[in-house]
């Protein structure tokens, strides 16, 4: 079944326990375009991923320094285990005790295609492929090049265009495009809920379920005169929607202004 429709994932799973990390196992779901993901992965020594879908299933590479966009600034990226697909979707915290233990943030997302004709995969057995990158953070072309007389090592570098910077997009830019936290907060995020929990507890918060039905909605008010203070953030008002939402494990519920559930209406937003 699952195993036969991706072999490649075998050394993948020999390494893990699905019973014991919240990685993703393979198998699932079939890609139509070309997926690009970079990790920003905080185990014993941290790095970054960048996998590339090919053949079904994630290439990957650890960047220890993460890529540079300083054209023809060579980073080092070591090829590991092919990944499942279903990867580039994951982060959050391996726990301790499980290969690659620590914090996981999607640092980079996007797809990309392979600049010259012909199999991707024929040019990576050859050691050379040459990449567009159409991420949030990375974009334009990239090389990625064996080393001579190695099997592993790799050298990521940025070619001279448009997208190319005299910058450090990994420390300019540190948050996940997911969920908008840095590898830190999404190390530390597991601590802050059971103190949070802790505190509702102490507080003796009733333990009900909460329907969103009855809630009242925020609202704008009328105010004399603009104000500012440093408790606010301030952004263009554009014309919407107003939605309560409300999540119980993994069932989603919308309801509208006048209280109608419109959770059919915005299958995106419930996937989300
Ligand atoms: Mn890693």
């Amino acid at each position: 079944m699952i195993k036969q429709q991706t072999p490649q994932l075998d050394p993948y799973r020999k390494k893990r326990d699905p019973e014991r990390t919240p990685e993703p196992f393979g198998g699932g779901r079939v890609a139509g375009r070309r997926l690009f993901v970079v990790h920003k992965h905080a185990a014993r020594s941290l790095h970054y991923d960048l996998r590339l879908e090919m053949d079904g299933v994630l290439k990957s590479w650890a960047v220890p320094k993460g890529p540079s966009v300083r054209p023809e600034e060579k980073r080092l990226a070591v090829h590991v285990e092919d990944h499942p697909i279903e990867y580039a979707d994951f982060e959050g915290v391996i726990p301790p005790g499980n290969y690659g233990a620590g914090a996981v943030i999607v640092w980079d997302r996007g797809w990309y295609r392979p600049v010259k004709e012909g199999d991707p995969l024929e040019q990576l057995a050859k050691g050379k492929l040459e990449l567009e990158l159409f991420g949030f953070k990375l974009r334009g072309r990239w090389t990625l090049a064996r080393m001579a007389k190695k099997e592993k090592e790799w050298l990521l570098l940025k070619k001279a265009d448009a997208a190319a910077a005299d910058a450090e997009l990994t420390e300019r830019y540190p948050q996940s495009v997911f969920s908008g936290l840095t590898v830190e907060e999404m190390r530390d995020l597991p601590a802050k809920r059971a103190g949070l929990v802790a505190r509702l507890h102490a507080l003796k918060a009733p333990r009900r379920d909460l329907s969103p039905r009855n809630q009242p909605f925020m609202l704008a008010t009328l105010a004399e005169r603009p104000f500012s203070g440093k408790d606010w953030l301030f952004e263009v008002k554009y014309d919407g929607v107003r939605v309560l939402a409300s999540r119980q494990e993994e069932a989603v519920e919308l309801y509208g202004r006048s209280g109608q559930m419109i959770t059919g209406r915005y299958p995106d937003l419930v996937s989300a």
